[in-house]
């Protein structure tokens, strides 16, 4: 096993309570668990030391934001151990690099790690295991050490309450998909609020059909059910009432300490490299002028979509900030011919990875063309950023439903033919509809007036979330004091009520 940073604090030196965190090889779930133990180890310096335990690339993307909080004097600190061998490249240990093809492999690594994470938590011994959802084994070895273990979700509460409540008719769900009924529209059951409908081709896939997940949801559910409790980067002002249904009926204790990312300049190289001259371009540019458009860290287009995209973005006229994948732009035919020298004066492209929190909080930026992973659906609410929602996979066509009905801060980019979760079955969105959606929302009028209006108010309500005293303040403490109690007082099993 790979050496920790500093053994003697990991070893417990100090008497602080030592939080382990552990991330799965995914980098939206990686970044704001590493704010998390930040944020942990920031909120009480004295009493908390936490350690993120990671495999050495992924190490390698944290580095800089575990290095800031280092030099703040926060006792924040990384414990590595070896990624398995599932036939990836050397230094290819999460989703974000690897290719399509290999995805599976990042899957079936998370599966086999289990051996490696118990030996390591044995030997350790921390006061409290913060898991990602996928690693339910360190339920088991947290009740053998007598210690709490919670669940760190990367997924806003209104999608798992939905997905949780579309599993219960699953048995259905699979008969409309299998009787070729998959345009049906389902009212998701048992929600608080307002009706939330959903076709059957923009769920999840677990929920259609069998695969890897559909056999883990009850499991992970749970592990997050019997746990001591759940962390999940959200504010409670962007999700209410589901906030208050999950606490009652899917946590023994819930946390929502979220955003856990601050919409800020000082987030450059968080999560990877970030590329210091998109902001420098973004400063030439006047306020709210400039479009964003990136679709995380994974997602992949076809060759077709992404020159569909840049002829849309040419078309529309306005300024844009567009993040490329690298596997999105390997083909060297990615944009269509002379479309970099056309669009050259108002359109910048950056291939790889952008500082996308920094760029959110840029005054520049006007609109978020979002895939709608969670993290980014809840950065743009607390840059205070209105979205252009274009979902692609998983929960992301559910989060866009939380953005642009509930939370009400974003419009569907494209709504004109067929979508769907399953990329085979997905419409090539035209780019004359993505020229229209984005010329008519940035030229202005009543819609961009609201949604400016009802994201500034989200970004206000996160500000005051995390400043002292907030929603997501108190839930960080209540956290920190949960667990020094627990401590205190050595219930030797904490992770074993019996599910009725
Ligand atoms: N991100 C970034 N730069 C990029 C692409 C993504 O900083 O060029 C960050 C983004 O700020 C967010 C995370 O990566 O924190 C992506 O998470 P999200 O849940 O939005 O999408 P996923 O990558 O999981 O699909």
């Amino acid at each position: 096993m790979a050496a920790a940073v500093d053994t003697a604090a990991v070893a417990g030196a100090t008497g602080r309570l030592r939080v382990f965190f552990l991330p799965s090889f995914i980098r939206g779930h990686l970044i704001p668990q590493t704010d998390m133990a930040c944020r942990v180890a920031a909120a009480r310096p004295a009493e908390v030391e936490a350690t993120v335990v990671v495999t050495p690339a992924n190490a390698a993307l944290i580095a800089p934001t575990v290095a800031r909080a280092a030099a703040a004097g926060h006792a924040v600190r990384v414990l590595c151990y070896p990624f398995p061998d599932v036939g990836l490249g050397e230094g290819v240990e999460c989703l974000a690099t690897a290719t399509a093809r290999d995805a599976w492999r990042v899957y079936r690594a998370m599966e086999v790690v289990q051996p490696s994470h118990e030996s390591l938590l044995r030997d350790h011994r921390p006061d409290a295991i913060v898991a990602d959802v996928p690693f339910w084994w360190t339920t088991g070895v947290a009740a053998e050490l007598g210690v709490p273990r919670l669940t760190f979700h990367p997924v806003g509460i209104f999608a798992l309450l939905a997905m949780n409540s579309l599993f219960t008719i699953r048995p259905d769900i699979i008969g409309r998909a299998s009787s070729d009924a998959a345009g049906t529209v389902l009212s998701v059951p048992g929600l608080p609020g307002k009706e939330i409908t959903i076709p059957v081709s923009e769920l999840p896939t677990f929920l259609v059909q069998d695969d890897h997940l559909s056999k883990a949801w009850q499991r992970m559910r749970a592990c997050q059910l019997t746990g001591f409790g759940v962390i999940v980067n959200t504010f409670a002002d962007l999700e209410q009432p589901y906030c208050e249904e999950f606490s009652r009926v899917e946590a023994r204790r819930a946390y929502f300490v979220g955003p856990l990312g601050k919409p800020s300049r000082s987030t450059m190289h968080r999560g990877g490299s970030g590329n210091a001259d998109c902001l420098s371009w973004l400063s030439t540019k006047p306020s709210r002028s400039v479009v964003f458009v990136c679709f995380g860290s994974w997602a992949e287009f076809s060759a077709t979509q992404t020159r569909e995209l840049a002829l849309g973005l040419e078309a529309s006229n306005q300024p844009f900030l567009w993040v490329v994948r690298s596997n999105d732009s390997s083909d060297d035919q990615w944009a269509p011919e002379g479309w970099e020298q056309r669009v050259a004066n108002r359109g910048l492209v950056v291939h790889g990875w952008a500082p996308q929190l920094a760029v959110l909080a840029h005054p520049s930026v006007g609109a978020f063309v979002t895939h709608c992973g969670w993290n980014s659906v809840l950065e743009a609410a607390s840059a205070g950023v209105p979205v252009l929602t274009w979902p692609l996979v998983f929960e992301q066509f559910i989060n866009e439903r939380l953005a642009t009905e509930v939370a009400a801060f974003g419009v569907r980019l494209w709504d004109g033919g067929r979508r769907s979760e399953r990329a085979e079955d997905a419409e090539i969105v035209p780019a004359e509809a993505i020229a229209r959606a984005v010329a008519g929302f940035m030229e202005g009028g009543e819609q961009r007036d609201k949604l400016n209006a009802r994201a500034g108010e989200l970004a206000e309500r996160a500000r005051a979330a995390v400043s002292e005293d907030g929603s997501s303040w108190r839930d960080i403490n209540r956290l920190i004091d949960d667990l020094l109690q627990a401590r205190a007082s050595g219930l030797p099993q904490m992770n074993s009520v019996q599910l009725e």
